[in-house]
């Protein structure tokens, strides 16, 4: 007999990264649920990776819309009954962030919204259908730019990204992964923060370093843990971030 496959909800994933870590666990034999805040951005991702042959579907749910996560949760759970994967994906970043001096604080409102606010609540939702998991893997999408050894370190290539708004939403997803990875301590769950890398998206102006594939290779990595897996964890490519 068959076994069942994994379930993995992934937030924002009708473009960039987000999709490509969808296709990526698809392609791997996982049932994968989009999350997407607008219908007509769902069907198409949908239509494009179904086209290629994959098992996905769509599901509402914006992060800024607590009523969206709690419906998904309720649809997940009676349609599954579980979920094996989270991949907190979904993000922004604001025209109006900038350095300490002259970022709009209400840009690092909006940015702490979506990034943390909303990422929490979907994590919170989730969370009893990941504890119905066997061994359930939880992947935020964090940066470099959330580590406050890098933002004071003249010597790294992240260190004149200051954007006060973006940088303090990762910084803080990241002590949602320090803090859940202990209250899952000797349990078989598991959360780690994931840094892409420099990725061509929307998100970057299209700038960067690698191809939103490339950029999707470590969080879904992540989404994949076996038996023994680390939890509470912040890594790059080349290894862990400092903190
Ligand atoms: P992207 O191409 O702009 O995609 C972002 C995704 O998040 C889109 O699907 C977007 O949906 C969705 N989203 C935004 N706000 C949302 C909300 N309120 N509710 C639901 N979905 C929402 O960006 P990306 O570069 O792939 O970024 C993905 C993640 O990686 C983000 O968390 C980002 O911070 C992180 N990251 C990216 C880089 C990089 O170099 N690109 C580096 C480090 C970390 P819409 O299409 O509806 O806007």
């Amino acid at each position: 007999m068959a076994a069942t496959p994994r379930i993995a909800l992934v937030t924002g994933a009708n473009k960039g990264i987000g999709l490509e870590i969808a296709r990526q666990l698809a392609q791997a034999g996982v049932s994968v649920i989009i999350g997407t805040r607008n219908p007509g951005r769902a069907s198409a991702a949908v239509a494009e990776l179904s086209f290629a042959g994959l098992q996905v579907r769509s599901i509402s749910l914006d992060l800024n819309d607590h009523a969206t996560i709690a419906a998904a949760a309720e649809t997940i759970g009676a349609e599954n009954g579980r979920l094996d994967i989270l991949v907190n994906n979904a993000g922004i970043v604001d025209a109006e962030d900038g350095p300490p001096t002259s970022g709009s604080p209400d840009a690092a409102r909006r940015i702490m919204d979506t990034n943390f606010v909303g990422t929490l609540a979907v994590t919170q939702a989730m969370m009893p259908l990941l504890r119905q998991s066997a061994a359930a893997r939880i992947v935020n999408l964090s940066s470099s730019l959330g580590s406050l050894a890098v933002n004071g370190d003249p010597a790294s290539p992240y260190y004149s990204a200051r954007l006060i708004g973006y940088n303090a939403s990762k910084a803080a997803l990241n002590m949602l992964t320090v803090q859940l990875a202990e209250e899952l301590r000797d349990t078989p769950h598991v959360i780690n923060s994931v840094s892409p890398g420099y990725v061509r998206t929307d998100l970057t102006g299209q700038n960067g370093f690698m191809t939103p594939e490339e950029g999707a290779k470590l969080p879904f990595q992540y989404a994949l843990l076996g038996n023994d897996a680390v939890s509470g964890r912040f890594v790059e490519a080349s290894g862990e971030t400092p903190w």
